[in-house]
C-alpha cells in the first residue's frame, strides 16, 4: 500500500473525494483511497482539507464493521480491511449501480426544497425512502419507484423493493448505534453495487459526508452541512464524530439504547422448493377450471405484518427469527424470510 502512494499507479476509477486502484495479488479486491477535499452542490464548491481523507476512512470503516457485526448476511457490505495509510481502505470490487438512495428521519435539504410541507428538523413519521439517478448531466434527479425498472439501471435480480428492504434495514440499525452516541441520524445517501455472484452489496463509503448526523442536545452540526452551510471547521467537526465513535465501539451492538422502540416487519413463510402443496393444486386447477390456461405454475406462501417492541433493532431481529423459525413456519418442509423491519418513529 505504501507503494501506491509513491509510484504513478494509474487509477481504476476517480470520483470527487475517492480513487481506486488495483490491489495486487488479490483480484477481487481494490484499493480506495480518500481524498482530502470536501465537495458540494456537485462540486461547485470545493476545498482542501487536510485531514479529512483520513477521518472519512476511518469513519466509513467502524460503520461499515459496525453493519457487517450486526447483521453480515442481510446487509452485505463492500468494506475488507484498513490499511497502514489512515486514508485507505481494502473494498472487495462491485459493479456500482447508478442510483443514490437517501434515506430519511428528519426533513433537511431537499426534502425541505421540494415539499415546502415540512419544516428542517421535523421529524418524519416514518422512515422515507427516496431514490435518485447518479448522472451529473441530468443533474440527479429524484426518480419514482416505477420509473427505475424501466430504465435498465438495475442489475438482473436486484429489484427496488430488494433496495429499499436492505436501505430501511441499514437505517434501523444506524439510528440506533447514532442514538448510543447522542447523535440523531436525520439522513443519508446510500449506493449500492453487486458482487461477482450477483448478490446485492453496500459500497460508497460511510462518512458524515453523506449524512446528516446532529447531537441529540445541542443540535451541533457533525456533518457536511458544516462545509455547505460555512458554519466552521469540518475537519474538526468529523474529529468529534469519530472520538465518539471510537468511544462506544466496544459496548454499541448489544446494549439497549434507551427506550424500547415500536419495529414493524414482514415476514414472508413459503414453501421448500420440492414440497408438493395441496392448497397451490386446487387453486392452479381452479384457475385452469376459470379459463385461465395462461398459467403455468403457482405457489401461495404467507405473509405477516406484525409490530414488535424492543430495546434495539438487533433484538427485534432476535425475536422476529425466532417467531418466524419457531412458531409461524414449519422447518420441515418451510423457509421464511423477514423482508422488512423498519423502526416506527413516532
Ligand atoms: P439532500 O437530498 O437533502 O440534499 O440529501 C439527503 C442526504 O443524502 C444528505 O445526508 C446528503 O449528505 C446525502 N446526499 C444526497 N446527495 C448526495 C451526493 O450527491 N453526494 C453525497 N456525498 N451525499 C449526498
Amino acid at each position: 500500500v505504501a507503494a501506491m502512494a509513491q509510484t504513478a499507479l494509474t487509477p481504476l476509477a476517480e470520483g470527487k473525494t475517492k480513487r481506486l486502484f488495483p490491489l495486487e495479488g488479490e483480484p477481487g479486491n481494490v484499493l480506495v483511497e480518500f481524498k482530502d477535499k470536501a465537495t458540494a452542490f456537485n462540486a461547485v464548491k470545493v476545498q482542501e482539507v487536510a485531514g479529512k481523507g483520513a477521518l472519512n476512512a476511518t469513519i466509513s470503516a467502524h460503520l461499515f464493521s459496525f453493519l457487517n457485526a450486526c447483521d453480515a448476511e442481510r446487509i452485505p457490505t463492500c468494506f475488507v480491511r484498513m490499511t497502514d495509510q489512515p486514508n485507505v481502505l481494502v473494498y472487495r470490487s462491485l459493479r456500482m449501480i447508478p442510483l443514490e438512495v437517501v434515506v430519511r428521519n428528519v426533513a433537511f435539504g431537499s426534502l425541505c426544497k421540494r415539499y415546502p410541507v415540512f419544516q428542517e428538523g421535523q421529524a418524519l413519521a416514518r422512515p422515507v425512502v427516496e431514490f435518485f439517478w447518479k448522472d451529473n448531466e441530468a443533474g440527479d434527479p429524484l426518480l419514482s419507484e416505477e420509473i427505475i425498472p424501466l430504465m435498465n439501471l438495475l442489475p438482473r435480480g436486484v429489484s427496488v423493493a430488494h433496495l429499499k428492504a436492505f436501505a430501511l434495514r441499514v437505517n434501523a440499525y444506524l439510528v440506533d448505534y447514532f442514538q448510543s452516541l447522542g447523535v440523531v441520524c436525520a439522513d443519508f445517501k446510500l449506493e449500492f453495487g453487486v458482487d461477482d455472484k450477483g448478490r446485492l452489496v453496500l459500497g460508497d463509503e460511510m462518512s458524515p459526508d453523506n449524512f446528516r448526523l446532529r447531537d441529540a442536545q445541542t443540535g451541533e452540526v457533525l456533518d457536511k452541512d458544516v462545509f455547505r452551510l460555512d458554519l466552521g471547521d469540518i475537519a474538526q467537526a468529523y474529529g468529534k464524530l469519530l472520538s465518539r465513535i471510537q468511544e462506544r465501539t466496544q459496548h454499541v451492538i448489544s446494549k439497549p439504547v434507551g427506550e424500547r422502540r415500536v419495529y414493524e416487519a414482514a415476514i414472508w413463510v413459503g414453501l421448500r422448493p420440492n414440497v408438493l402443496h395441496p392448497e397451490s393444486r386446487t387453486i392452479f386447477e381452479a384457475l385452469h377450471t376459470f379459463g385461465f390456461q395462461e398459467v403455468t405454475s403457482l405457489r401461495a406462501a404467507r405473509l405477516f405484518t406484525l409490530q414488535v417492541q424492543a430495546a434495539h433493532v438487533a433484538e427485534a431481529e432476535q425475536v422476529l427469527e425466532k417467531i418466524a423459525a419457531d412458531v409461524l413456519s414449519n422447518p420441515v418442509i418451510e423457509r421464511y424470510e423477514i423482508r422488512t423491519l423498519e423502526p416506527v418513529l413516532a
